[in-house]
C-alpha cells in the first residue's frame, strides 16, 4: 500500500476510536518498494488539502525518510519548488509498504501488512 494511504488509516478498535494515538498507525519491520512512477504535479496539489500534515510528518520520519517541514507547503510553494514536489512525490506515491506491521498507538493492536495489503480483520474479542 502506498504511503498515502497511511494518511487515512486508524485502529479498527471500538475504544480506539475517540482516541487521537489510534492515528497514524505506526510502521513496524516494514519493508518499502520503490516504483519509478511519472510525477503528477496536479494530484499532489490536490492531495494535499485532503492530508493530516501531522500525521503524515510522523509517518515519514518513522520510515526514515527526511524530516517534513512543519507546515504543508501552499499550493503556489509546491508548483513552484521541485524539490519538495519531488519529495512528496517519492513519498506519497513511489512508495509502497509491502510486508511489516501496522502498530495502533493507543491499543498496541499489530495489522500485518503482507503483499502491500493490510489486514483490518480484527479477533473477535475486539470487535
Ligand atoms: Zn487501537
Amino acid at each position: 500500500m502506498k504511503v498515502l494511504t497511511l494518511n487515512f488509516l486508524t485502529c479498527a478498535v471500538k475504544t480506539c476510536k475517540a482516541s487521537s494515538d489510534s492515528f497514524p498507525l505506526h510502521p513496524k519491520d516494514a519493508e518499502l518498494v520503490h516504483d519509478d512512477l511519472e510525477i503528477n504535479p496536479q494530484l499532489l496539489v490536490n492531495v494535499l488539502p485532503r492530508l493530516d500534515w501531522t500525521a503524515l510528518r510522523t509517518t515519514s520520519t518513522e520510515l526514515g525518510f527526511p524530516e517534513l517541514p512543519e507546515q504543508p507547503p501552499s499550493a503556489e510553494t509546491l508548483e513552484a519548488d521541485e524539490a519538495m514536489l519531488k519529495e512528496l512525490h517519492n513519498l506519497l506515491v513511489e512508495t509502497q509498504m509491502m510486508e511489516g506491521k501496522l502498530v495502533c498507538g493507543h491499543c498496541g493492536h499489530e495489522y500485518a501488512v503482507r503483499e502491500g495489503i493490510a489486514n483490518f480483520l480484527l479477533p473477535s474479542h475486539l470487535v
